[in-house]
């Protein structure tokens, strides 16, 4: 059963895939796709007028055709001004001749509806900002060569009398044309606004997870550690957890000796170390080369036993940077969450006081008591 559930999963996956390829490929060659297209409702139209021996539309279609095979060259070659002036010219002339020649009847003005969405379409693309008006004044444009040419052309007879059933199938393939045109700009349209989004959100999500993590050490930074430190202080009260605060000891001395781009890599180094071996805790670059680390579910004899071996791990692996082995120790603050702390900062300053007398103290030290307190 969860075999047929995983196949039908893998097959909805491949089917998404298939559908975001073709759809990402006619978004970005929709200007080639169009003209292709155009070229090809050309050819269609030129053997339907040459079997009603409309002379004049042949010589029309074969020009459009030979038109279109030169957009499919200047689309190629990244030239979509020219391909823009050329569709509507020829649309707008041909949708003239066609009525003229074969009559109103014969639909050939649905190709002056067929080529508005292709207007706003390419025309978004190519103008921007104020001189989009271009694209108004191609819309009046239309609208006003349609209105001429119904008041001229439904009440005239046409040149050549079409037989009726060519008559009929240009008329039909006319709409159809037209229809495919507004349904496939809008299908694309609406694909990449989506597209557009849905990677917008996925930037925004990506730039709200970096700002809680540290660059260098891809620890979390404070932003992005106290917020974990207030929720767990504001769950129950019976919920035990440790804050250990660690830093680094004589670390100036690594950047003074070694240089900085050294110290970096040490840095590296040991916060990947404590993050692989406290693997469920949250661990935090406080700053410089200081770490805090918390860890829930956990008293502090256990967290002691923890952060000693942090300490002998730290202290027994040391960096190696450029062939260079160097070692470095830490010093450790340890404090358990109890009620007389109030806030996150309280509890923070108490693993901080600890980490500080064990510096006073000889250094790579776990302090886990106040002085008053320590053995
Ligand atoms: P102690 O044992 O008392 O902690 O001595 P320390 O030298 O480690 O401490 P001190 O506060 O004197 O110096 C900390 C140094 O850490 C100074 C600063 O240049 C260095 N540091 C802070 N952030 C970075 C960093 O991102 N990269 C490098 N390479 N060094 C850093
Ligand atoms: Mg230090
Ligand atoms: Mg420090």
């Amino acid at each position: 059963m969860s075999a047929f559930y995983l196949e039908r999963g893998i097959e909805k996956v491949n089917i998404r895939k298939t559908y975001d390829n073709v759809m990402h490929f006619l978004v970005h060659n929709s200007i080639l796709f169009t003209v292709i297209i155009m070229c090809l409702v050309h050819a269609t139209l030129l053997t339907m007028v040459w079997a009603g021996e409309a002379q004049a539309l042949i010589v029309t279609n074969t020009i459009s055709v030979i038109v279109y095979l030169f957009c499919i060259l200047l689309c190629k070659d990244g030239h979509v001004m020219p391909v823009y002036v050329s569709i509507l010219l020829e649309v707008g002339i041909y949708a003239a001749l066609s009525s003229y020649f074969i009559g109103w009847n014969s639909g050939g003005y649905f190709f002056l509806f067929a080529i508005v969405p292709i207007i706003i379409y390419l025309g978004c693309f190519i103008f921007k900002g104020v001189k989009r008006w271009i694209i108004a004044i191609s819309l009046t444009a239309i609208f006003a060569e349609f209105v001429c040419l119904y008041l001229k052309c439904s009440v005239s007879e046409p040149v050549y009398d079409l037989n009726n059933g060519i008559r009929v199938a240009l008329m039909v393939f006319s709409s159809f044309v037209m229809f495919f045109g507004v349904v496939f700009y809008n299908t694309i349209y609406i694909y990449s606004s989506e597209h557009e989004v849905i990677s917008l959100e996925e930037r925004n999500e990506q730039l709200t997870a970096d700002a809680k993590i540290d660059a260098l050490t891809e620890l979390l930074n404070r932003r992005g550690f106290m917020p974990l430190l207030e929720q767990i202080m504001q769950g129950k009260a019976e919920d035990k957890f440790c804050i250990a605060f660690a830093d680094i000891d004589n670390f100036k001395r690594v950047n003074d000796t070694y240089g900085h781009e050294c110290g970096d890599e040490v840095l590296m180094h040991i916060s990947r170390m404590i993050k692989r071996e406290m693997t469920g805790c949250d661990v935090c670059r406080w700053g410089g080369e200081e770490i805090v680390i918390l860890m829930k579910d956990c008293d502090i004899e256990e967290a002691r036993t923890k952060m000693e071996t942090v300490r002998k791990l730290v202290e027994s692996t040391p960096t190696v940077f450029y062939n260079v082995r160097i070692p470095v120790t830490v010093t450790i603050g340890l404090t358990e969450n109890v009620e007389k702390y109030g806030s996150p900062d309280d509890l923070i300053k108490v693993a901080d006081a600890r980490m500080y007398y064990g510096k006073q103290h000889g250094k790579n030290i776990v302090v886990s008591e106040d002085a008053g307190e320590a053995k």
